[in-house]
């Protein structure tokens, strides 16, 4: 398999890092925490999930550049905080000192050249989510050429089957250009491969969108919702899990349709999702149909909002778009 070391490197950062994330959860996120709207569990989860998936990362591909959210500068002033991020990471990489975990945080910091290659990761995708103790994901994408090639997400919370949660909950869906989408437990076993649904009747169709009301138009998602006849009510999820539930068939479709003209999509925030549900069979495309554009920088600036789905209903919804 092409990528397969690079493909190694991002499922070992992303179960570390998601392992990291639920013993954070675990310890940090209190009832307390919850009625105080207190996010420091967050920001000590965020700074230890980006250390440990740079760590690894830099560990095989040093030269390769890596465009995270964090910055170590907050934590180098923090002395308190810090402690808290390096006892979270030790549990995890046990070798490292706090100066190679500061430098680790900083190396995500990078601004490379976008028509290159390089890695982005969200530490922490759907913090709000993190925080409800609901879904959340750990999300790593290689970009060459401003073509993903590979995409993992950590989704410590998803249930493995919406219809039985009995079954249990956290998978890691992943996909390598080409070569298929697949899922496996958190720690790396019980591979099997994923697909999207088959469905092709747009009465039956469910769509996930975001639980906050400021991430994208749930007024909107209803109209084009209505437009397809879709009945079902929506799921709402928090971050890229959203992308996994699509590339497994659990819904059909993905919409995050802009709130206003001026917020940009972040490319940690698509590009781990978008490959995995397009190696699944689906597509994404911006909400006019356009293809995400990973090489302007840090943000999707070419493009508003996305639309991913099972393939079938693509084009019929982003005609519903163009006519709103
Ligand atoms: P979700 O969990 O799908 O609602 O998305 C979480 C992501 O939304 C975060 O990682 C933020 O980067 C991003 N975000 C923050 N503000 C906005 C906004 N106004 N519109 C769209 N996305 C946003
Ligand atoms: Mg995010």
């Amino acid at each position: 398999m092409s990528f397969q070391k690079e493909l190694d490197a991002a499922l070992l950062a992303v179960r570390k890092a998601s392992k990291l994330c639920s013993s954070a959860q675990f310890k940090l996120v209190t009832s307390d925490t919850l009625q105080k709207k207190d996010r420091s569990p967050v920001t000590i989860a965020d700074f230890g999930s980006q250390a440990v998936v740079s760590s690894i990362l830099a560990a095989q591909f040093s030269d390769d550049p890596l465009v995270g959210e964090e910055d170590a500068d907050a934590l180098r002033e923090n002395a308190e905080m810090r402690d808290k991020v390096f006892e979270l990471v030790r549990e995890q990489l046990a070798d490292l000192t706090q100066e190679e975990m500061l430098r680790a945080i900083s190396r995500g910091n990078s601004e490379p050249d976008y028509n290159g290659r390089y890695w982005t990761v969200d530490p922490i995708d759907g913090t709000k989510g993190f925080l409800r103790k609901e879904q959340y994901s750990v999300a790593l994408a290689l970009i060459e050429n401003g073509d993903i090639k590979l995409g993992v997400l950590g989704c410590p919370n998803l249930p493995l089957d919406f219809d039985a949660p009995e079954k249990g909950a956290g998978c890691i869906v992943y996909a390598v250009k080409d070569e298929g989408a697949f899922m496996c437990d958190m720690d790396g076993g019980h591979v099997v491969p994923i697909h999207v649904d088959d469905n092709d009747d747009s009465a039956k169709a469910r769509f996930a969108e975001s639980v906050e009301t400021t991430h994208s138009a749930h007024s909107v998602h209803a109209r084009i919702s209505a437009a397809l006849g879709i009945t079902a009510q929506p799921l709402r999820m928090d971050s890229q899990c959203k992308y996994a539930a699509v590339a497994r068939g659990d819904v059909s479709i993905y919409l995050r349709f802009p709130k206003d003209d001026v917020y940009m999509e972040k490319i940690w925030d698509h590009a781990a999702g978008a490959i995995v549900v397009r190696e699944a069979g689906g597509a994404v495309t911006d909400v006019f149909g356009k293809p995400l554009d990973f090489t302007r920088g840090r943000t999707l600036s070419e493009n508003r909002g996305v639309v991913a789905t099972n393939g079938i209903f693509h084009d019929q919804i982003i005609n519903v778009i163009a006519h709103l």
